[in-house]
């Protein structure tokens, strides 16, 4: 009989069997729980406090390879995919979510749609310093007026008679935009709401400016901020696929990075969880650990069963998506349902720690209070949970539901 390597993932008390990971997946995971032990747990409190990015750890990610994490290996990245990078969120997330989100704007919505989209020329003039961490990459599609209704932008780029392109509008929102030099952008380059193209927007182009760094509740390690454009001159080189044609691949990256965004999640989750019932074991009141009472127990077995489930879920996303064995809206509607059930999920989780940690919980002796801030993003960015909603709906209902989003 084969013998079958076993992993395990041990939290809170409880060893649960890894079946569903590769060899290569699991190492991984090992490997960067002891990198995010070693570079970020050190940093998170003063970074959260400054509202500071961790340059260094930024650095060393490049250079263990995991900022073209799923950029494939002929182009420079690791050639990995949705599994391995969901599990690079969870273990960063579990000690530092924010620098985490920062990490998954560059590698998930920047290189790997570099990496997935662009010609080869273009794959070797950006991938490069953005695989080694020489540059920091964002993506840019939200804007002031166009959060939810992402075809609603009005950012426009209009071409030239030389070819190039004259770029007008802002981006509002866009994670390392304060601190980026390679930003990913969409823009309408027709009158439809379809008509939408993609750029690759450096930051030293003349016209190009990065606004005002928002003040943030929470993911305060990640910059986020402005992206402005005042007739940037861009030269065709820079467009990726072919123009008024980026709807499909900008839906696609949706779905990989509401799979991966879950990882953080998750991470913020099991965190919570082991936090909690530590201190549920150690904290005694009328004599007895406060983890005797009932109420306790309640709140950390509710917590453990829905991380796990939420786990099933987003990993089955995930794998799904690496087979490539849903396409469309069926893929949509799955990487919805990861990120819906795991966002709302680490919200409570980290209440329900909070609570357990009683007066500790609302100070910032514990992790469990930025934690919570930190969950809190993911119920808003890279879809909000109504939006979610919409589209499972719209997959489960068909035409009934589909009048609610226009797409
Ligand atoms: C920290 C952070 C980082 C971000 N990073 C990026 C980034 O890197 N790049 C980028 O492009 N964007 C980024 N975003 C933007 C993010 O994707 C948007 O905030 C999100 O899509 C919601 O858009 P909005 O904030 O404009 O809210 P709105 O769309 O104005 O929504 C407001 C409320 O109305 C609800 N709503 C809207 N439409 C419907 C509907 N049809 N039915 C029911 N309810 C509805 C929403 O769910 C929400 O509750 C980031 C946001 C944050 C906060």
């Amino acid at each position: 009989m084969k013998k079958i390597k076993l992993f395990f993932l041990r939290y809170s008390g409880q060893t649960r069997l890894m079946w569903y990971f590769t060899k290569e997946e699991w190492l991984l995971a090992e490997s960067t729980r002891a990198f995010a032990q070693e570079q970020l747990a050190p940093q998170i409190e003063h970074l959260d406090e400054t509202e500071s990015f961790n340059t260094q750890a930024f650095q060393a990610l490049g250079e263990l390879g995991l900022l073209g994490i799923t950029v494939p290996e002929d182009d420079g990245g690791a050639g990995l995919g949705a599994v391995a990078a969901t599990l690079v969120m969870e273990e960063l997330a579990a000690v530092d979510a924010s620098t985490t989100l920062s990490y998954l704007a560059h590698s998930i919505l920047c290189a790997n749609q570099i990496g997935a989209n662009a010609n080869p020329e273009q794959k070797k003039k950006f991938l490069p310093d953005l695989i080694s961490g020489k540059k920091i990459g964002g993506m840019g599609m939200s804007e002031p007026g166009a959060g939810s209704d992402a075809l609603g932008m009005i950012t426009r780029a209009d071409r030239r008679l030389d070819g190039t392109y004259l770029i007008n509008g802002s981006k509002t929102w866009i994670t390392n935009g304060p601190n980026g030099d390679l930003f990913y952008c969409y823009a309408k380059t027709g009158p439809g709401r379809k008509d939408v193209s993609t750029f690759v927007i450096e930051k030293s182009m003349p016209g190009f400016s990065t606004g005002k760094k928002f003040k943030k509740m929470g993911m305060r390690a990640s910059p986020t901020g402005e992206l402005w454009f005042s007739d940037v001159v861009v030269p065709e080189s820079h467009r990726i696929g072919t123009e008024g044609s980026s709807i499909k691949a900008m839906m696609k990256n949706l779905d990989i990075e509401r799979i991966t965004i879950s990882g953080i999640s998750l991470g913020i989750a099991r965190s919570c969880i082991e936090t909690a019932t530590r201190y549920a074991r150690e904290r005694k009141q009328f004599g007895v650990p406060i983890g005797s009472f009932q109420q306790i127990q309640e709140r950390l077995t509710e917590a453990s069963a829905w991380y796990e489930a939420c786990r099933a879920l987003t990993y089955q996303a995930a794998k799904t998506w690496d087979l490539g064995l849903m396409t469309g809206k069926e893929a949509s509607m799955m990487a919805a349902k990861a990120k819906l059930q795991s966002a709302q999920m680490a919200t409570q989780v980290a209440l329900d720690a909070i609570q357990i940690l009683g007066g500790y919980g609302y100070t910032r002796e514990f992790p469990v209070e930025r934690q919570m801030r930190d969950a809190k993003l993911i119920e808003i960015g890279a879809g909000t949970n109504e939006v979610l909603r919409l589209i499972i709906a719209r997959q489960m209902l068909g035409d009934v539901a589909d009048e609610l989003m226009p797409s």
